[in-house]
């Protein structure tokens, strides 16, 4: 068989432990007999981050931007105790939230669904795809204990040192808690246009949820943007691709969501994103089956598995013991790139190639061969657990079938 060619490279940015491990797998087993990949390669494994002073990720971030498209394996985010195992010159920030700030990008998380794996709300037939808006309100906060009686309030100062004052609260005996959110327009332009943009590329409604009747400036200020941006730039071309945009109150959403068939994006704000993504992907199943893609405004596109390098699992392989570890997430990454790699330059080879490998990854699990992480939640009675390795080269007979 002829590997098949691509025009432009795909940004690679390697990762750490486990998941740097199943990353060799992936290409090896999965992708290098097939295509003539052609890759930019960026080492964002931690030694090699530390040894660049973090300009190996820097320089990944901005090769994204000039390529349109990057995926990226799973990277340690350092803590102290990464500092002193990786003798690191400083607590390097994370990866993630660097390359997030460079493309100003959203993250859309999506689950794999799989028959046997099944969501633990009977009615969600089709993946539900959470963006989360990763900038400002209480994860950029100010807070201030207040003890006994005292007067809050909120000082804006202006240019010309111009004050508007609004009371928050008299503090009586006993005192209490205050806090001091923001937002700005540009970055929920951004989140605004991202999720668009995501809703157009994947042909799915988008849902919007805040507290606009409670929040009458805060919340009313991000349902306003959305829908100017919508009716301005989007509303033409949601009509087109018979998609649609609908904006509720959160609580509202949240109700129609459990009694939903799923199949949509949901766009939170960032609190609404982090709980609800955690209740999504548990909900669905496992977090080794859930994608991750950062989208940026502009369209630029990094795709990611949402879990982290399963430490425990990589400490059991450098001893020499045999590891499960589910591979599915990093593989729709590399298919999702693949994918997107061949809609921008055009390849049809390389698309139909990418959703044959996603299929077969579905269907080796649905004939019963998966990873242990799997195998403890199937509803499926005669299964096979595989090691790491097995499972991918089960994928690739799979695949064989295919090609
Ligand atoms: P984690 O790597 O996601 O793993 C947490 C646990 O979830 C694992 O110990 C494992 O459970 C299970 N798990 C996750 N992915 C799995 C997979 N593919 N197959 C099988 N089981 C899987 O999270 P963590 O242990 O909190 O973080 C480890 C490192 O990853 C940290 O250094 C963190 O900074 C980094 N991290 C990176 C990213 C990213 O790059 N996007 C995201 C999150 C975390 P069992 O051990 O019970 O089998
Ligand atoms: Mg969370």
């Amino acid at each position: 068989m002829e590997k098949i060619t691509m025009k432009t490279p795909l940004v690679e940015m390697d990762g750490d432990e486990m998941t740097r491990v199943l990353w060799g797998m992936i290409k090896e087993e999965l992708l290098l007999p097939f295509i003539d990949l052609k890759t930019e390669y960026y080492d964002l494994g931690l030694k090699h981050r530390n040894d660049t002073d973090d300009q190996v990720t820097i320089d990944s971030a901005h090769a994204t931007e000039k390529y349109g498209v990057a995926v990226k394996c799973a990277t340690i985010t350092p803590n102290a105790a990464r500092v002193e195992e990786y003798d690191l010159k400083q607590m390097w920030k994370s990866p993630n939230g660097t390359i997030r700030s460079i493309l100003n990008g959203t993250v859309f998380r999506t689950p794999i669904i799989v028959r046997g794996i099944e969501p633990c709300v009977r009615n969600w037939k089709k993946p539900i795809t959470i963006a989360r808006h990763a900038y400002g309100d209480i994860y950029a906060n100010t807070e201030l204990k207040v003890e006994g009686p005292a007067k809050a309030e909120l000082v804006v100062t202006d240019q010309n040192g111009n004050e508007t004052r609004e009371l928050i609260h008299e503090f009586k005996e006993g005192g209490g808690i205050i806090q001091g959110i923001h937002n700005v327009t540009s970055s929920i332009e951004s989140f605004a246009r991202s999720c668009f943009n995501y809703a157009l590329d994947q042909k799915q409604d988008l849902w919007f949820g805040a507290k606009d009747t409670i929040s009458k400036k805060y919340d009313h200020h991000f349902k306003d943007i959305f829908q100017e941006i919508y009716d301005k730039e989007y509303r033409a071309r949601f009509e087109d691709a018979g998609i649609e945009y609908f904006y509720s109150l959160i609580d509202d959403i949240v109700a129609r969501i459990m009694k939903s068939k799923g199949g949509m994006i949901w766009a939170c704000k960032n609190y609404d994103g982090d709980v609800m993504s955690d209740m999504i992907s548990s909900a669905f199943g496992s977090l080794a089956m859930m994608t991750s893609v950062l989208v940026s405004p502009s369209g630029v596109y990094e795709y990611e598995a949402a879990h982290g390098t399963v430490q425990r699992h990589y400490y059991k392989h450098l001893k020499g013991e045999e590891t499960s570890t589910n591979s599915v997430a990093t593989i729709f990454a590399w298919t999702g790139a693949l994918r997107k790699r061949g809609e921008l330059d055009e390849i049809p080879t390389l698309i139909k190639f990418a959703n044959k490998l996603e299929q077969s990854t579905i269907e080796t699990i649905e004939h019963g061969f998966m990873t242990k992480d799997l195998t403890l939640i199937t509803t499926m009675e005669e299964t096979v657990t595989l090691n790491s390795l097995d499972f991918i080269k089960a994928v690739r007979k799979t695949l064989e079938n295919y090609i």
